[in-house]
């Protein structure tokens, strides 16, 4: 299967949580990977990696990253 990120053309490819399947270089597996790390830590600890991460990359990207971390949990559940 091909990524379905128009941008890129690479052949390996892996199913996110929401479906889409990307290559592992593209920023949608980045992001999850990320979001997969944040969910092994405590919520306090949380709290402080998502804090840190607002300055640098701003209130919207944090609320990517936030529903990303739903989207696992949400998705371990069922
Ligand atoms: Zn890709």
């Amino acid at each position: 299967m091909k990524c379905e990120n128009k941008k890129c053309t690479r052949e390996k490819s892996i199913r996110l949580v929401d479906g889409e399947v990307v290559c592992n270089y593209c920023m949608a597996h980045a992001l999850e990977c990320e979001a997969r790390q944040l969910l092994k830590y405590s919520l306090s600890k949380r709290r402080l990696a998502l804090d840190a991460r607002l300055r640098p990359r701003g209130k919207e990207a944090v609320e990517k990253l936030k529903s990303v971390m739903s989207e696992i949990f949400y998705a371990r559940r069922n």
